[in-house]
């Protein structure tokens, strides 16, 4: 029997693209001599868009829509892809067209080669602001420095995974899902092949600087515990000093009298104290806030319907 391949799309409102992103998409998987199958996660896109899917899925026997109930956040669609992607090797990648799909034969070669995760890493960013870049970048360093698992820098989802590589994601039951974090806990061989990420072919990028904001505090409260233990050494740190303040006022009072000078300087250690303790209790709020969200042991995610691949005259599960 011939190996087969999976390709999962996370989709939310991509209007602009879908088309061109699949005309792209089905020339290179065309080309690769596998059977292949192309799995559309729509994360509770609007109705106009999920026409779109169907009549896509109608015209083409390789797609399957898998619909979820609203919208879960691009992490959980992709889990859900993968939950459902039943083939010897499954890509994920963006419907955006910025990780381009003619990348996918060298993804398969290397698999062939025996790697479990085959992933692209960027050597440029085109169409990215300065800051964006920067903040990305100190972010990558700061979780490369806190997390356990090495974590590779510049590489987004866009990769191939084998079956056991999909099995073992899907085997770990965590909300919080940090994908990037989690391809690399998984072991097994990997590989990076470079490219150059290009800008969004069109429609507008779903990241802002908020939800950028809480992907790093996911990323680094899912892969470290080093934040909670800067509060001991912190503390530590700030008793030292008091000590040594004290030790010295001591002595200065001994030599020299009071004169009850250091209002200011009460005040302000006063209020240093407080908005460090502030962050401390902070930082073990992230913490329990996630411990609380996992212990409710939620589903993952909801399905709204699932259209297996086949086109128009397949039979449909809803
Ligand atoms: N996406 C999704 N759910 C969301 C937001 C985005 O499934 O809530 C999909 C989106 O349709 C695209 C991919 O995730 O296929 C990447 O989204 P985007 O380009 O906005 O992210 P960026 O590349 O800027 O990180
Ligand atoms: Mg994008």
């Amino acid at each position: 029997m011939s190996e087969t391949l999976a390709v999962v799309v996370p989709v939310y409102n991509e209007t602009a693209v879908l088309e061109v992103f699949h005309q792209r998409l089905s020339a290179v998987l065309a080309d690769c001599d596998m059977p292949y199958q192309v799995l559309y996660v729509d994360d509770g896109s609007d109705t106009a868009f999920l026409d779109q899917l169907q009549r896509l899925r109608d015209g083409d026997p390789h797609v399957a829509v898998l619909e979820l109930s609203r919208n879960f956040g691009r992490e959980v669609a992709l889990s859900a892809g993968l939950d459902h992607a039943d083939a010897d090797a499954v890509v994920v990648i963006d419907a955006d067209l910025q990780d381009p799909p003619e990348l996918i034969p060298r993804f398969i070669a290397e698999w062939r080669r025996g790697y479990d995760v085959v992933y692209g890493q960027r050597v440029a960013r085109r169409g990215e602001s300065a800051v964006k870049r920067h903040s990305a970048g100190l972010f990558y360093r700061l979780l490369a420095y806190l997390s356990e698992v090495e974590i590779p820098r510049n590489v987004g989802d866009f990769r191939l995974l084998s079956r056991r590589a999909v099995a073992a994601l899907n085997a770990l039951p965590e909300r919080h899902r940090y994908m990037k974090g989690l391809y690399a806990w998984i072991g097994f061989p990997q590989k990076g092949i470079e490219y150059v990420r290009q800008p969004r072919a069109a429609g507008q990028s779903k990241w802002t600087y908020p939800r950028l904001w809480n992907l790093a505090l996911e990323g680094i409260t899912s892969f470290s515990a080093a934040p909670l233990k800067m509060a001991t050494y912190l503390g530590l740190v700030t008793s030292s000093l008091a000590f040594l303040y004290g030790a010295f006022m001591l002595i200065r009072t001994l030599l020299y009298g009071n004169p009850v000078p250091g209002y200011p300087s009460l005040v302000i250690i006063i209020l240093f104290l407080g908005g460090v303790q502030l962050i401390c209790l902070g930082i073990i709020g992230e913490y329990l806030a996630r411990t609380y969200q996992e212990s409710k042991g939620r589903a993952l995610y909801f399905l709204k319907g699932y259209h297996p691949a086949g086109g128009a005259g397949s039979a449909r599960q809803e």
